[in-house]
């Protein structure tokens, strides 16, 4: 019986709380960062590999060099914020896979859906805001967050990261139980994320407009319930484009 308890006993040493840049809000995180980083890169790896092979990995070459210009400045403005994030791997491809609207994996990989920026029509401003957006999730630390979370829910006494990547994919009650988490986060996401794009140099305007596009769309509320309701994003890129002042 020493086992498991010796287990949970490291896993209590090891969890940690921070403090989410900006929002100030303070996280459990249990996971250490560089495990998390690492499998996440190995599920990038998979899911661009597939991509690839099913040839719907960067074929808008236009699209990806957009892509790749507007995250360069957010990225170096997310280092600003974070200085860890120096260290990651960043990488940015897209995909004509319509299920993609633009996902950012802990370690900074992101990819763009072509089909959901055409959809939208977006302008680079609100492309950089969808982008800044993803950023900001990782910045974060949302996916290390939702991972610990999802421990301290199961009270696994220490399963292994893989373990647990593996039961969120596939556990709705786990989901169901982590919907409040996810809301949270994915409004603090929308903020950073504006404080991003302003820092990078993006007009309020460009983000407001975003939002509206999404609700016009109605796009936001079948990606995930998670999601806060399109109104009240409008609302919110409003009063955070009246503090920019611009
Ligand atoms: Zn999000």
């Amino acid at each position: 019986m020493m086992k498991p308890l010796l287990a949970s006993l490291l896993l209590l040493a090891a969890s940690a709380s921070a403090q989410v840049p900006e929002s100030g809000r303070w996280q459990e995180l249990t996971f250490n960062p560089d495990e998390v980083d690492a499998s996440m890169e190995d599920r990038y790896i998979d899911r661009t590999v597939d991509l690839a092979a099913a040839g719907k990995l960067d074929e808008d070459r236009k699209l990806l060099a957009r892509v790749r210009y507007i995250s360069a400045e957010l990225i170096r403005v997310a280092i600003e914020l974070k200085p860890e994030a120096a260290q990651w791997q960043w990488e940015v491809h897209t995909t004509s896979d319509p299920e993609i609207d633009a996902i950012c994996m802990a370690g900074g990989k992101i990819l763009v859906g072509s089909a959901f920026v055409r959809q939208l029509a977006l302008t680079d401003g609100e492309l950089a805001t969808l982008l800044a957006h993803e950023v900001a999730h990782v910045v974060a630390e949302h996916p290390r967050e939702t991972l610990s979370e999802a421990l301290l829910l199961n009270r696994f006494p220490a399963v292994p990261l893989d373990v647990v990547v593996a039961r969120l994919d596939s556990d709705l009650s786990l989901q169901i139980r982590l919907s409040q988490l996810s809301s949270l986060q994915e409004s603090e996401a929308d903020q950073l994320g504006m404080v991003l794009a302003h820092r990078a140099g993006w007009a309020a305007d460009d983000m407001v407009s975003f939002y509206r596009k999404l609700g016009e769309g109605e796009r936001a509320a079948l990606v995930s319930s998670a999601y806060p309701a399109s109104a009240s994003r409008l609302s919110m890129a409003k009063g955070m484009a009246r503090l920019f002042g611009d």
